[in-house]
């Protein structure tokens, strides 16, 4: 029986072994991308549910790994998270969306970009100084930035954190709660943090026309959002049914499959260009 569990104990740490090698593996693969070049930014629109028009695009990273192909940020950005890579992957991102959306501008689009924060990012002291500096390299106007925080990010509400959001508001960038609804339930800090827009989870837009309690809950969030003057926001749409369903109930924007995929930046300017109004 003894050694039996010591075999036991082997086999678990030559199993942990194999984890942490890939892990490091991804983390210096992930600060090699860096340096190098791999990653790119893919963005996907978002349509005004009133007039069809696209306003804005979401900014979202890719790896395009050297031997892997392109690796979606689910199985990189957690390790880049715990290593500490997300800060200079994230600000690296934050200037290269607000360069873009300086192009568009330029191109004669006035088209807002949304940014993805993460929580070790919003607790720096240096965010604001990053934040002026990518709009003062790019030449973008503060109201065409949007920055993405998810609610878990906003209970540690620390000084620094508050400060940070006060200081970027200010500065007249628009602030949004992304997964709305899956996080915490304790809404305080919406009214406090003077948020601007609140993204409805794709989990309640995936079954809104299928399922009642979805439905409730994304009606009742929409008009919370409106009853406190912010944005509502749906994401995940993916059939005509759901995007109906969502003008019905007043929502303001939408973003999903069936108004376009995440892709390279030409195609939110051609959607921006042709975009049919409704
Ligand atoms: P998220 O911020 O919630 O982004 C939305 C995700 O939903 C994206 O996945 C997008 O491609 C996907 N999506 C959009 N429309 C639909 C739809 O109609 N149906 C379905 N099933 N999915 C849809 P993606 O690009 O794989 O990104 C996953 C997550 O990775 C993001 O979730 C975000 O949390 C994180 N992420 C992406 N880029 C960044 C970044 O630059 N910084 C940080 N910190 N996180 C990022
Ligand atoms: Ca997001
Ligand atoms: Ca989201
Ligand atoms: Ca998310």
């Amino acid at each position: 029986a003894k050694a039996a569990g010591r075999d036991t104990h082997r086999f678990y740490a030559e199993a942990m072994n194999a984890e942490a090698v890939v892990h490091l593996s991804t983390r210096s693969g992930l600060r090699r991308a860096l340096e190098r070049n791999e990653f790119l930014v893919h963005y996907q629109p978002q349509v005004n549910l009133e007039s069809g028009a696209v306003t804005g695009a979401e900014a979202l990273i890719r790896w395009n790994h050297p031997e892997r192909g392109m690796v979606p940020p689910g199985s990189f950005i957690p390790i880049a998270e715990d290593s500490g890579l997300i800060v200079p992957i994230g600000n690296w991102v934050l200037a290269e969306a607000c360069r873009q959306a300086a192009q568009w501008r330029a191109a004669g689009l006035s088209l807002s970009v949304a940014v993805n924060l993460s929580a070790l990012q919003l607790q720096r002291s240096d965010l604001v100084r990053t934040v002026t500096q990518a709009l003062a390299d790019s030449g973008l106007d503060p109201l065409l930035l949007e920055l993405e925080l998810t609610e878990s990010m906003l209970i540690q509400n620390t000084d620094q954190v508050i400060d940070n959001l006060r200081r970027i508001k200010a500065m007249g960038v628009q602030v949004s709660i992304d997964d709305f609804g899956t996080g915490y339930s304790n809404l305080s800090y919406i009214g406090r943090l003077a948020v601007d827009k609140l993204k409805i989870d794709r989990s309640f837009i995936a079954d809104l026309t299928s399922n009642h309690d979805s439905a409730r809950i994304t009606a009742a969030v929409i008009q919370m959002a409106h009853s406190l003057n912010l944005t509502a926001v749906a994401e995940g749409v993916e059939d005509a049914g759901t995007l109906e369903a969502l003008r019905q109930l007043r929502c303001d924007v939408a973003q999903g499959y069936f108004l376009g995929r995440p892709g390279p930046a030409e195609a939110v300017e051609r959607a921006a260009r042709t975009a049919i109004p409704f």
